[in-house]
């Protein structure tokens, strides 16, 4: 496929700490310039790759050692989505700036695919690709805090892009500090950060991007950026003040807060702003095995649309239906997330009390973290929260305890997490967002009948469930303290054009997400009869007519959407700035679902 890629797949280099790479790169370069010609006239390229270069894994390579750890390509092609496999031409394994500038600088000379992945989430597997050249950025994962004393609106993080959310909100938390992260433990931040970031802070601390302060980032020719909201993060942790952007930085940096991945360079650190913790933090689940779902969607359109600042952020999944199912109501789920400043339970039952009363009382209230959980060795009450993150977006039949990845030594509530949270299976995802303006600061009436309708369907069998079929929405509140006063006139008019994020949903009550998941407690070869049946009903409700919704959410990624359809008003700016900034006129840095 490349020949001088083959050549550097053959580097003999040891990675291991306090080798230069520079010094065991050095003979072979030589040899390069003379045995590639196209080289000859791009001294850029030799200087660049002399300085570090990424170890490849290939089919004939199959494992490498990068200080201490060994990677493997049957593990790394492997991607969340199960629905998906890949065989790679290869997997450049990047640790470093240096080495993705490297590996970036080679793309002129592969004429395969280009990939990106960090944590290998993307719902359509776009982070992987046969016979592509990927460039894997998972192990770069460690996360630097910096708390300056007393000044808490200026606290931050430098996060590397490949680590997955347990690894840092442990570290964040055991700071005392947070960020608007998402809620499975194992995406990680690039992917989510880029996409938007929806997670349990989004009504208190809005989506993820809204926070991300500034990024490394290599762009489509290999040129390395370093990008720094001044606005946001005025100060670095050495007091010095930092410099305004230039307007072509800001641009960048706007659309990489929820433009997507991938399309306007490959980012290798991200710098977010941290938010002080609250004193408590829980998440409940209120459920309802056959509950009535459409006055439930009711109440909770109204929680999240009225004064309940507590709340910091929510969601209600709904399972579907069998075509023949004669029952009243269906499964609903509750799941919130929720401070306070003291350990009081009773007072958060009591609320909970409160919004459904009468008909409309719960089968279960429970509080997966509890806020009487052991607070952890080191004494911060909020670790506690960690214990509520399991995953809100799964439906899983938690059978085996015993091999919990989640077990964390310091905070014991973390053994309440059960450990099959988010493991890889197939699916087949796509969402929809609610217009604002309807009586009740949801979909209104008739959109509240069209959605909870939809989740009935003759394409869908209850044999199909038994065999662990899963079919259900889910709805993540967006609207809340953060986007009012986002909104507000007094802020629009403060806020320049490219301040802020692409995030183009702003204004919407709360994102829709149909799921369709199968083969999650294992292959059970059962649920194959049903799976397709059941990806029609999916297709059928995306292709609804729905006048209440509009949109798509690119987290929640379903290829056949048209991009335009994700990005909404910020579409022809994002195309704009991927076109003028991001060096790549080739378009090399693109999927089905880039930016172009
Ligand atoms: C189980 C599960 C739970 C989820 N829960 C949530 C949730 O709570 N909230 C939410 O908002 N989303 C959620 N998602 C969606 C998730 O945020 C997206 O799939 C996200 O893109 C995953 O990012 P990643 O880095 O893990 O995955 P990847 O597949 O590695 O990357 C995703 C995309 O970003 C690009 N990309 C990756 N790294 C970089 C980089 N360093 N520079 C430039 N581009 C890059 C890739 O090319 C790809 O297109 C969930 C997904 C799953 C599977």
């Amino acid at each position: 496929m490349s020949k001088i890629l083959d050549f550097l797949s053959k580097l003999d280099v040891s990675y291991e700490n306090g080798v230069s790479e520079r010094e065991q790169i050095r003979p072979y370069i030589e040899s390069m310039r003379s045995q590639f010609e196209e080289l000859a006239d791009r001294p850029d390229i030799i200087d660049t790759i002399s300085e570090g270069f990424p170890p490849l894994l290939q089919i004939e390579k199959k494992e490498i050692t990068y200080q201490g750890k060994t990677y493997y390509y049957d593990q790394q092609r492997k991607i969340h989505n199960r629905y998906y496999r890949f065989m790679p031409k290869y997997i450049a394994m990047c640790f470093t700036t240096q080495h993705v500038q490297s590996i970036v600088k080679m793309i002129p000379f592969f004429d395969g695919p280009i990939r990106v992945c960090s944590g290998r989430h993307d719902h359509e597997g776009e982070c992987m690709g046969t016979d592509a050249l990927v460039i894997d950025l998972s192990g770069m994962n460690s996360v630097q805090v910096f708390n300056l004393e007393k000044e808490q609106d200026n606290n931050y993080a430098i996060i590397d892009p490949g680590i997955q959310f347990i690894d840092l909100i442990t570290q964040l938390n055991q700071n005392g500090v947070g960020i608007p992260h998402g809620t499975c433990h194992s995406v990680r931040v690039a992917g989510f950060s880029f996409g938007g970031g929806w997670g349990p802070w989004t009504r208190a601390k809005g989506m993820g991007c809204e926070s991300l302060a500034g990024v490394t980032i290599v762009l489509g020719d290999g040129t390395v950026k370093e990008l720094w909201d001044e606005k946001l993060l005025p100060k670095k942790a050495n007091g010095e003040p930092v410099a305004s952007m230039t307007d072509d930085d800001r641009k960048l940096l706007w659309a990489l807060r929820g433009g997507g991945g991938m399309s306007y360079g490959i980012v290798t650190s991200l710098v977010y702003k941290t938010f002080q913790l609250p004193p408590y933090t829980t998440k409940f689940t209120v459920s309802w095995k056959n509950g009535k779902a459409l006055e439930i969607l009711e109440k909770w359109e109204e929680i999240i649309s009225g004064d309940n600042p507590d709340l910091l952020g929510t969601n209600l999944k709904i399972m579907a239906k069998s075509g023949d199912d004669q029952s009243t109501g269906q499964g609903c789920y509750f799941y919130g997330y929720y401070q306070s400043s003291d350990v009081d339970q009773n007072a958060i039952r009591k609320v909970i009390g409160q919004w459904f009363h009468s008909d409309l009382t719960p089968d279960d209230v429970t509080f997966q973290d509890g806020l009487s959980a052991d607070p952890g060795e080191n004494g911060l009450n909020s670790n506690s929260f960690w214990g509520g993150l399991s995953a809100w977006d799964r439906v899983i039949d938690w059978k085996d305890n015993s091999n919990s990845p989640l077990q964390y030594s310091g905070l014991k509530s973390y053994e309440f997490i059960p450990p099959e949270v988010d493991d890889p299976a197939p699916r087949k995802i796509t969402s929809k967002l609610v217009k604002a303006g309807h009586e009740g600061g949801g979909l209104g009436k008739a959109g509240r009948e069209i959605l909870i309708q939809s989740l009935q369907s003759d394409l869908l069998e209850q044999k199909g469930f038994d065999a662990g079929l899963a079919c259900y929405i889910t709805l993540g509140a967006i609207s809340g303290s953060f986007y009012t006063e986002y909104n507000s006139e007094i802020n629009k008019k403060k806020r320049g054009e490219y301040d802020g994020s692409a995030f183009p949903y702003k204004s919407s009550p709360y994102t829709i997400q149909y799921q369709v998941w199968w083969n999650q407690n294992g292959v059970n070869k059962q649920a194959d009869q049903y799976v397709n049946k059941a990806l029609d009903w999916l297709e059928w409700c995306r292709d609804l007519d729905f006048p209440q919704t509009y949109g798509a959410f690119i987290s929640f990624k379903d290829a056949s959407i048209p991009t335009a359809v994700y990005f909404q008003e910020s579409y022809a700016k994002l195309k704009d700035i991927k076109r003028n900034y991001a060096n790549d006129p080739l378009n090399r840095l693109s999927t089905r679902k880039t930016i172009i």
